[in-house]
Protein backbone atom coordinates (compact mmCIF):
# COMPACT_ATOMS: atom_id res chain seq x y z
CA UNK A 1 0.00 0.00 0.00
CA UNK A 2 1.28 3.22 -1.19
CA UNK A 3 0.64 5.66 1.62
CA UNK A 4 1.47 2.98 4.66
CA UNK A 5 3.73 3.90 7.11
CA UNK A 6 4.62 0.20 7.86
CA UNK A 7 5.23 -1.17 4.07
CA UNK A 8 7.64 2.05 3.79
CA UNK A 9 9.66 1.15 7.00
CA UNK A 10 10.08 -2.77 5.32
CA UNK A 11 10.98 -1.22 2.04
CA UNK A 12 13.38 1.24 3.73
CA UNK A 13 12.11 4.12 2.80
CA UNK A 14 11.29 5.23 6.23
CA UNK A 15 14.69 4.70 8.31
CA UNK A 16 14.08 2.65 11.32
CA UNK A 17 16.72 0.85 13.70
CA UNK A 18 16.49 -2.97 12.22
CA UNK A 19 16.22 -5.59 14.72
CA UNK A 20 16.18 -8.14 11.73
CA UNK A 21 15.03 -9.15 8.07
CA UNK A 22 14.29 -11.57 5.44
CA UNK A 23 12.53 -12.07 2.25
CA UNK A 24 8.81 -12.15 3.95
CA UNK A 25 9.23 -10.10 7.11
CA UNK A 26 11.22 -7.14 8.95
CA UNK A 27 11.62 -6.50 12.71
CA UNK A 28 12.34 -3.02 13.69
CA UNK A 29 12.87 -1.79 17.70
CA UNK A 30 9.72 0.74 18.36
CA UNK A 31 9.86 4.44 18.10
CA UNK A 32 8.07 4.65 21.67
CA UNK A 33 9.19 1.83 23.45
CA UNK A 34 7.20 0.48 26.23
CA UNK A 35 9.62 -1.95 27.75
CA UNK A 36 13.35 -1.94 28.28
CA UNK A 37 13.08 -4.45 24.59
CA UNK A 38 9.98 -3.74 22.59
CA UNK A 39 10.31 -4.21 18.93
CA UNK A 40 7.72 -4.69 15.64
CA UNK A 41 7.94 -7.43 13.33
CA UNK A 42 5.72 -6.91 10.55
CA UNK A 43 5.12 -8.88 6.87
CA UNK A 44 6.99 -6.91 4.07
CA UNK A 45 3.52 -7.39 2.02
CA UNK A 46 0.57 -5.04 3.23
CA UNK A 47 -2.08 -6.84 5.83
CA UNK A 48 -4.19 -4.46 7.65
CA UNK A 49 -4.55 -6.46 10.89
CA UNK A 50 -4.96 -9.84 12.56
CA UNK A 51 -8.46 -9.72 11.20
CA UNK A 52 -7.22 -9.76 7.73
CA UNK A 53 -5.37 -13.15 8.29
CA UNK A 54 -7.20 -16.29 6.31
CA UNK A 55 -6.09 -19.22 4.19
CA UNK A 56 -3.69 -17.50 1.98
CA UNK A 57 -1.39 -15.48 4.20
CA UNK A 58 -1.28 -17.20 7.33
CA UNK A 59 1.85 -19.40 6.77
CA UNK A 60 3.43 -15.98 6.59
CA UNK A 61 1.61 -15.14 9.37
CA UNK A 62 3.10 -18.78 10.87
CA UNK A 63 6.55 -17.92 9.61
CA UNK A 64 6.52 -14.54 12.08
CA UNK A 65 5.97 -16.44 14.78
CA UNK A 66 9.11 -18.37 13.73
CA UNK A 67 11.13 -15.62 13.38
CA UNK A 68 9.52 -14.12 16.80
CA UNK A 69 10.76 -17.38 18.72
CA UNK A 70 14.13 -17.21 17.40
CA UNK A 71 14.74 -13.55 17.53
CA UNK A 72 14.37 -13.72 21.48
CA UNK A 73 15.97 -16.68 21.46
CA UNK A 74 18.92 -15.06 19.79
CA UNK A 75 18.56 -12.37 22.15
CA UNK A 76 18.43 -14.38 25.21
CA UNK A 77 14.79 -13.08 25.85
CA UNK A 78 13.24 -15.78 28.30
CA UNK A 79 10.01 -14.47 29.12
CA UNK A 80 8.24 -11.92 27.20
CA UNK A 81 4.82 -10.88 25.54
CA UNK A 82 3.57 -10.44 22.33
CA UNK A 83 1.10 -8.34 21.23
CA UNK A 84 -1.02 -7.08 18.44
CA UNK A 85 -4.03 -4.44 18.46
CA UNK A 86 -7.04 -4.69 15.93
CA UNK A 87 -8.68 -1.45 15.60
CA UNK A 88 -9.14 1.57 16.70
CA UNK A 89 -10.88 0.49 20.20
CA UNK A 90 -7.86 -1.72 21.06
CA UNK A 91 -5.54 0.82 20.40
CA UNK A 92 -4.03 0.11 16.77
CA UNK A 93 -2.92 3.45 15.86
CA UNK A 94 -0.91 1.66 12.40
CA UNK A 95 -3.04 -0.20 9.76
CA UNK A 96 -0.67 -2.38 8.79
CA UNK A 97 -0.54 -5.98 10.85
CA UNK A 98 2.39 -5.75 13.39
CA UNK A 99 3.45 -7.90 16.20
CA UNK A 100 4.97 -5.83 19.61
CA UNK A 101 7.62 -8.11 21.33
CA UNK A 102 7.77 -6.59 25.15
CA UNK A 103 10.41 -7.78 27.42
CA UNK A 104 12.63 -7.02 30.35
CA UNK A 105 10.37 -5.73 32.80
CA UNK A 106 7.58 -7.04 35.29
CA UNK A 107 4.44 -7.05 33.02
CA UNK A 108 0.61 -6.77 34.38
CA UNK A 109 -2.82 -8.59 33.33
CA UNK A 110 -5.06 -8.06 31.95
CA UNK A 111 -3.43 -5.38 29.95
CA UNK A 112 -5.07 -1.64 30.06
P1 LIG B 1 -0.13 0.16 17.42
O1 LIG B 1 -0.45 1.43 18.17
O2 LIG B 1 -0.72 0.19 16.04
O3 LIG B 1 -0.46 -1.11 18.16
O4 LIG B 1 1.44 0.10 17.27
C1 LIG B 1 2.13 0.95 16.43
C2 LIG B 1 3.49 1.13 17.01
O5 LIG B 1 4.32 1.71 16.02
C3 LIG B 1 3.56 2.06 18.23
O6 LIG B 1 4.08 1.35 19.34
C4 LIG B 1 4.45 3.21 17.78
O7 LIG B 1 5.31 3.68 18.79
C5 LIG B 1 5.21 2.59 16.63
N1 LIG B 1 5.60 3.53 15.60
C6 LIG B 1 4.82 4.49 15.02
N2 LIG B 1 5.51 5.16 14.08
C7 LIG B 1 6.75 4.62 14.07
C8 LIG B 1 7.92 4.91 13.31
O8 LIG B 1 7.96 5.80 12.45
N3 LIG B 1 9.03 4.17 13.57
C9 LIG B 1 9.02 3.18 14.53
N4 LIG B 1 10.16 2.50 14.70
N5 LIG B 1 7.94 2.87 15.24
C10 LIG B 1 6.81 3.59 15.04
ZN1 LIG C 1 1.42 -1.44 4.82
Amino acid sequence: MSDCLFCKIAAGEIPSDKVYEDELCYAFNDIAPQAPSHFLVIPKTHIDSVSEINGSNSTLVAHIFEVIAKITAEKGIKSYRVVSNIGEQAGQSVPHLHFHVLSGRDMTWPPG
